[in-house]
């Protein structure tokens, strides 16, 4: 297993939109993948990880909600060509993304969802969430088609954002640039 660097943003590959995998493509090379993500995931310590964080325009998306203590890796969940099938409700949520690193805001959410999707091995399953959970759903299927929750924010703010973001960025390659 190898761990995939998280793009972040202001970085158009987390814009795009994602194209639905094809049954043929689910093999063991896209579950190696799977494998990478969530190694990815749980070594960045996230809940959640869409196929876009690493470069990659397909309609794929791991979680793995934390047990009461905190801890991870018992419910590692698969999710291909997802697609939310009911919703009701709504609650506020307050989330962050490995995307957005050192940043979290206060959204709405809706409270419950039913999602369809295929497994790892291409089996049809569909899920009824509530809590956490269908929060993370509705956050991960977002980045699949190019949405981030910071788009829920004002315009002001997510030019801050953007602003403090690039900034980042530039004294990250300076660093770099200096240590060669
Ligand atoms: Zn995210």
């Amino acid at each position: 297993m190898a761990k995939l660097e998280v793009v972040v943003f202001p970085d158009d590959r987390l814009r795009r939109h994602c194209r639905p995998l094809k049954a043929e493509e689910i093999d063991d090379k896209l579950r190696t993948l799977c494998a990478d993500m969530l190694e990815t995931m749980y070594a960045d310590e996230g809940i959640g990880l869409a196929a876009p964080q690493v470069g990659l325009s397909i309609r794929l998306v791991v979680i793995d909600i934390p047990d009461e203590d905190g801890s991870q890796g018992k419910n590692p969940l698969v999710l291909i060509n997802p697609e939310i099938v009911r919703h009701e409700g709504t609650v506020p949520s307050t989330e962050g993304c490995l995307s957005v690193p050192d940043y979290t805001a206060e959204i709405e959410r809706f409270e419950t969802v039913t999602v369809k999707a295929l497994d790892q091995y291409g089996r049809e399953f569909t899920l009824d969430a509530d809590g956490l959970l269908a929060i993370c759903l509705q956050h991960e299927l977002d980045h699949l088609d190019g949405k981030l929750f910071i788009d829920k924010l004002s315009m002001l703010k997510r030019n801050m954002l953007k602003k403090r973001y690039l900034k980042l960025k530039k004294e990250a390659q300076h660093a770099a640039a200096e240590a060669e």
